[in-house]
């Protein structure tokens, strides 16, 4: 700041007390007193609705103080961790994981990425195993019996032969829904 101002006249540009003597702020070339500039220029947090004088956290189209950004179920504070948004709420990986996502029926899991669908069951794609030689069944022909899965080579014998299953269907990416 270059320009000089007579004391009278240095006056915060929105309350107009005079700031000679105080902290100022500068914005757009005009002088501020500390509270209004911070009531007007300064992000808010939509956690506490306080201003936010240093590190700024957008999301979910707000601005946070960093230690306010947190998992609305558990508390935990998302900066710098992964988080899912759902109805404008933000969640830590496991509150969201252990409320939304579908459960393995392998391993009990959440399943976040593709699933496997089987009627009303669901695996990872690591998790659809036979259950006799616990080998991967990539493809829709395998029988199921008494809930367990069972691949093509180990069926055999078992009377009815290979079986299509129409049920059979992958699930891309789970949205939560
Ligand atoms: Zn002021
Ligand atoms: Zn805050
Ligand atoms: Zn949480
Ligand atoms: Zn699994
Ligand atoms: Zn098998």
């Amino acid at each position: 700041m270059d320009r000089t101002w007579h004391p009278q006249h240095f006056r915060c540009s929105h309350c107009h007390i005079p700031i000679s003597t105080q902290k100022f702020h500068i914005h757009n070339d005009r002088p501020y007193c500390v509270e209004d500039y911070a009531f007007l220029f300064l992000k808010k947090c939509q956690g506490c609705k306080l201003t936010i004088k240093d590190v700024v956290v957008t999301a979910l189209g707000h601005t946070w103080h960093p230690d306010h950004f947190v998992c609305v179920s558990c508390g935990t504070k998302l900066l710098y961790k992964g988080f899912y948004e759902k109805e404008d709420n933000a969640f830590c990986t496991d509150c969201y994981e252990g409320k939304y996502c579908p459960k393995c029926h392998g391993c009990g899991g959440s399943i976040t990425d593709t699933a496997i669908k089987v009627s009303d069951k669901k695996w990872h794609e690591d998790c659809f195993k036979c259950g006799r030689c616990r080998r991967l069944i990539s493809g829709p022909t395998f029988r199921i019996s008494d809930a367990e899965v069972i691949c093509v080579a180990c069926g055999e014998g078992g009377g009815d032969g290979e079986q299509n299953n129409d049920a059979f269907s992958y699930v891309e990416k789970w949205d939560g829904e």
